[in-house]
């Protein structure tokens, strides 16, 4: 089938689908979105057939609109609140956003002011940042963006071309930086007091590029890796040998995100997630729950990892099993260990994915919170001028929510550099 034949199916099945929208009054879909997109406006638009207004909508209200529709958790933001689920469905809102973005991307009619107001650094060049240059930029001010990497952040470098293609996130990133990045640069700033000296207010969006250590004997074995290193292999489309049993300790999106992977790209391996509490507790998305189920990934639930195991390359995993108590601060149950019942999980290679946290030692003069970056509801740190947002302060979340900071952070900056 030639590509036009598919337009047209996708385009018919996304109008049938525009068609079944309710047009709510208070679109309880919307207060369900993160940054809040006018989800009944762009349905609207696109029932009627007119999809560069219904794409222009979704553009102007979501830095990284392409990138959105294919990885954000529509089941359990917007479409858990459309009304329509109450009566059969919901509005499959991902699907026709994924629709627009797919096919009506020319950015024909972007207007944008002239500059009239001065430079902003921002350091870092995740969807925090470049959200948060994308509105300082359509507010007439001149972003700056600071970074040591590749411009693009967790969805550059991570996110598996499975959920993510190359050409996707290039659309909103090239768009990004032609028309919304005043200038780039390629370094590493090691001091906020230092920039200061040039730039009247920062922002700050260094996500987290940190990894929460496993404390167990063992974990210097050969055999044993961070999620970050496997995640960013896979990515750069690296061949990885991790021999036929491969472990995955962890509960959380960034361990699915691995196993499913893994899964997908080694069909005949056998893929296991180990985790100390149960499945109602984990804490990755339920798409991806369900997504290992379907590719064949391997659960220990319960089982707490007390010792790596192995001459000096990895054979096995030794853990323990745990009954699960009361709930903790977080309001999760607490796993307790179950004396004497130690057993090994025969392993090749073990993958360690229990989190992650800010880089050590990053930013000294910024105050932190548990771990994280502290902003009061301005989005203000403790130094004056200095704004940050996204994973670095909010522990880690959705690229849309990522965004969200960064729009706020801009209008934050704003009212902030028109009041001084
Ligand atoms: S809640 Fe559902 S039915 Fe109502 S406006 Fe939003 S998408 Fe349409």
């Amino acid at each position: 089938m030639n590509e036009k034949v598919l337009e047209k199916i996708a385009l018919e099945r996304a109008i049938i689908e525009a068609e079944r929208c309710l047009f709510c009054y208070d679109a309880p879909c919307e207060k369900g979105c993160s940054i809040n997109l006018p989800i009944s406006n762009f349905i609207y638009f696109l029932k009627n057939k007119n999809f560069h207004s219904a794409y222009e909508i979704l553009r102007e209200n979501h830095p990284l609109i392409s990138v959105a529709g294919c990885v954000c958790p529509e089941e359990v933001l917007c479409q858990i609140e459309c009304t329509r689920g109450k009566i059969d469905e919901p509005i499959k809102i991902r699907e026709l956003h994924n629709f627009l973005t797919e096919f009506f991307t020319d950015n024909k009619n972007l207007s944008l002011p002239e500059y009239k107001y001065e430079e902003v650094a921002i350091v870092g060049g995740g969807p925090a940042s470049l959200s948060c240059a994308f509105y300082l930029r359509t507010l007439g001010y001149k972003p700056v963006l600071f970074c040591n990497d590749e411009i693009g952040g967790i969805p550059l470098k991570e996110i598996s071309n499975f959920r993510l293609r190359d050409e996707i996130l290039k659309k909103d990133l090239d768009f990004i930086k032609e028309n919304f990045i005043f200038r780039y640069e390629n370094k590493k700033i090691e001091s906020l007091f230092e920039l200061q000296k040039d730039f009247k207010a920062i922002f700050i969006g260094i996500g987290l590029s940190g990894e929460i250590e496993l404390e167990i004997d063992g974990v210097d074995k050969e055999g044993v890796f961070k999620a970050r290193e496997i995640l960013r292999k896979i990515k750069r489309g690296e061949v990885i040998n991790l021999g036929e049993r491969i472990g995955i300790i962890g509960g959380g999106n960034v361990a699915f995100e691995i196993a499913n992977t893994l899964k997908m790209l080694y069909q005949d391996k056998e893929v296991f997630i180990i985790y100390r509490r149960g499945a109602s507790d984990l804490k990755c998305y339920p798409e991806e729950f369900e997504r290992a189920k379907r590719l064949g990934v391997n659960f220990y639930f319960g089982a707490i990892p007390n010792e790596i195991i192995g001459e000096n390359k990895v054979s096995g995993l030794k853990v323990c099993q745990v009954s699960l108590k009361e709930k903790d601060e977080d309001g999760r149950r607490k796993p307790m260990k179950i004396e004497n019942s130690e057993f090994i999980i025969p392993l090749d290679n073990i993958i360690i994915a229990i989190g992650q946290k800010l880089e050590d030692g990053i930013f000294p003069e910024i105050q932190k919170e548990n771990g994280l970056i502290k902003v009061n509801e301005n989005y203000m740190t403790n130094i004056k001028g200095v704004f940050a947002g996204g994973d670095c302060v909010n522990g880690g979340d959705t690229i849309t929510r990522a965004a969200k900071d960064g729009k706020i952070a801009a209008f934050k900056i704003h009212e902030y550099l028109r009041r001084i």
